[in-house]
């Protein structure tokens, strides 16, 4: 039975290593993947930070996936799991679209993204995959914060300075100064100190 399946995680935990591997031991398995993304690092692929690269459907606002999908399959072409990457910048019509791919046409969809942006709210398109998907899986989270505590929520900085308000999405950097991101944990994201604010002596230890 097709599902549609969310894997959410944190900045840097792996996500599109994941959907990757997901992809290889697919075709590995001899089925046939369909991968997209958008708003990628690398433009046309899923790429993941440990190199590995596979090309992929660059999607926009106005791609209709279920229109794309149907499309291909009428065209003769088979199709037994969709990967979507950056699930996050979806639009809400869009995941209806990839439930619509699940129900319909019978094609797994799995789909990576972030679930908060970086003042702690959902994605709009993530939130529509909490409330449609057969199942929501968290990545482990594997980045941590400075202190030594899991790094669950995602930082903005700009020009080295946490900032908490600003466009959702914002690719390069900002009136000259440089954009970047942080993993911390809840207790630093609410209280804005970055790794550049943290004390000489971390407060917190963890094994490992
Ligand atoms: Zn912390």
């Amino acid at each position: 039975m097709a599902e549609l399946t969310f894997f959410h995680g944190t900045m840097n935990c792996g996500k599109s290593t994941m959907a990757l591997q997901i992809h290889h031991n697919a075709v590995a398995a001899g089925k046939r993947c369909v991968l997209l993304t958008r708003n990628d690092r690398a433009g046309g692929v899923i790429s993941s930070r440990i190199g590995l690269t596979q090309p992929a459907l660059v999607i926009d606002d106005t791609t209709d996936l279920y229109a794309e999908l149907a499309g291909r399959l009428e065209s003769g072409a088979r199709v037994d799991i969709v990967i979507c990457d950056e699930a996050q910048f979806t639009t809400p019509a869009q995941v209806e679209q990839l439930a619509d791919i699940v129900d319909v046409l019978g094609v797994e969809v799995q789909a990576f993204g972030l679930l908060t942006d970086f003042t702690t709210r959902m994605f709009p398109g993530s939130r529509r995959l909490v409330e449609l998907a057969d199942r929501c899986q968290q990545l482990p989270v594997d980045a941590l914060c400075w202190c030594g505590r899991r790094g669950t929520h995602n930082a903005r900085t700009v020009g080295g300075q946490m900032v908490t308000t600003g466009e959702q999405v914002v690719v390069g950097d900002v009136d000259g100064d440089t954009l970047a991101y942080e993993v911390l944990c809840r207790r630093h994201h609410r209280e804005g100190r970055t790794r550049s604010l943290a004390p000489a002596e971390p407060r917190v230890r963890l094994a490992g």
